[in-house]
């Protein structure tokens, strides 16, 4: 099969589009023949390379998936030949104290499938394989290309805003990168319990996006003092939550738009991992800083609901073939894409 290969890390190039061996299935696992995977940021961390994370070489990227099971292992129950599915990434042993607590991100062997999980491949090729359990239905009101672009930032900005930040009617939420992969799902779910999303991005026509899925405050973040603008929309009371995974650079900006009392989660560094922290204010303003890192599958599946009911909408900003790989990647690093990019392996 085709598949989007790197054997060393570095920029776009070392990206090579070959033919590589079929996946075949284990006694627990399901081979899929991808229809279309989606592109997300860490591909690119796992590209460039990362310090203290060991990606094993060769490798094949991609943490979403949307296709047809085509292998079906000897014990595998929950999904069969035909069934049309997408991908949970999150791999973890499914019997340890933290997987039997539904905590499978603090899995000893927790892992994001196509990021950190060679020789386990991922989904940029013509088939992939997952463990069963990893599966679930495709949402029939998508297409295969929608589909792929849901999972891995639904499930994270699901756990992000409802299971770690708790968010309720009415809350300001500062959405950093609203028109970004996890921006666009951090408006929709805002909406979804009435809460008020603040969006902030670097372009209009993607502030217009971020309006259209339901930010009810834009700002243009070269335009904008971000600080001056939070506090005239919320009455100098400042954001209840602040959205974060854009790192050091908006970090003390996210700080300072905190009301007292109020949440940052975060998930990410896009800009540099080096935040400054004056602790004065987690006392004294009593504010929370909560981590953040994928999801389980059942926060997944709550999340699924409201993408069947139309809730939730996928944002596919660009298709583009397989073998193209390397220009998505571009594109996304360059911030040129508004929402997510689909890839599709040839005649899907
Ligand atoms: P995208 O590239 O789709 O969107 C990121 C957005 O961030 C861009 O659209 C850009 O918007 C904005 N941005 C980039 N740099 C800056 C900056 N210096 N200041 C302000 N805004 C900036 O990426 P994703 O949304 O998919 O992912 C974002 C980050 O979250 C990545 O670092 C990713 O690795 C991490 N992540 C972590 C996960 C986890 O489980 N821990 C899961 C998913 C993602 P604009 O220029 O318009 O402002």
């Amino acid at each position: 099969m085709k598949a989007i290969v790197f054997e060393q890390h570095g920029g776009c190039e070392v990206l090579k589009y070959r033919e590589v061996p079929r996946p075949q299935a284990g006694p627990n696992d399901v081979v899929i023949k991808v229809k279309a995977s989606a592109c997300n940021f860490n591909d690119i961390w796992a590209r460039r390379g990362l310090p203290g994370m060991k990606i094993l070489l060769p490798h094949i990227s991609g943490s979403d998936a949307a296709g047809i099971v085509v292998e079906a292992g000897s014990e595998v129950r929950n999904v069969k030949v035909g069934d049309e599915v997408v991908v949970h990434c999150g791999i973890s042993c499914r019997q340890c104290y933290y997987c039997t607590r539904g905590e499978e991100y603090f899995c000893p062997e927790f892992k994001i499938w196509g990021f950190q999980t060679g020789p386990l491949d991922g989904a940029h090729g013509e088939y992939c394989k997952v463990p069963a359990v990893n599966t679930l239905p495709k949402p029939p009101n998508l297409s295969f290309e929608e589909a792929a672009t849901i999972p891995l930032v639904l499930v994270t900005v699901w756990r992000m805003l409802v299971s770690r930040a708790h968010i309720q009617a009415g809350d300001f939420v500062l959405v950093w990168g609203a028109a970004g992969g996890l921006g666009v799902m951090a408006i929709q779910i805002a909406k979804l319990f009435n809460a008020r999303a603040i969006a902030v991005a670097s372009a209009d026509d993607k502030l217009e996006l971020c309006h259209k899925l339901g930010a009810e405050f834009l700002l243009h973040r070269k335009k904008h003092d971000i600080f001056q603008e939070v506090r005239k929309i919320t009455d100098g009371r400042r954001a209840d939550i602040v959205f974060e995974h854009t790192g050091a650079e908006t970090w003390p900006i996210s700080m300072q738009c905190l009301k007292w009392g109020g949440t940052i989660v975060t998930c990410g560094a896009t800009s540099g991992f080096d935040a400054h922290l004056d602790i004065r204010l987690l006392w004294n303003k009593q504010q929370n800083y909560l981590g953040s890192h994928l999801g389980n599958k059942g926060e997944l599946i709550d999340a699924m609901r409201f993408v069947e009911s139309g809730h939730i909408k996928p944002v596919v900003g660009q298709v583009i073939e397989l073998k193209n790989v390397g220009k998505a990647q571009d594109l996304m690093e360059s911030g040129a894409i508004a929402g997510k990019i689909a890839i599709i392996p040839p005649a899907a």
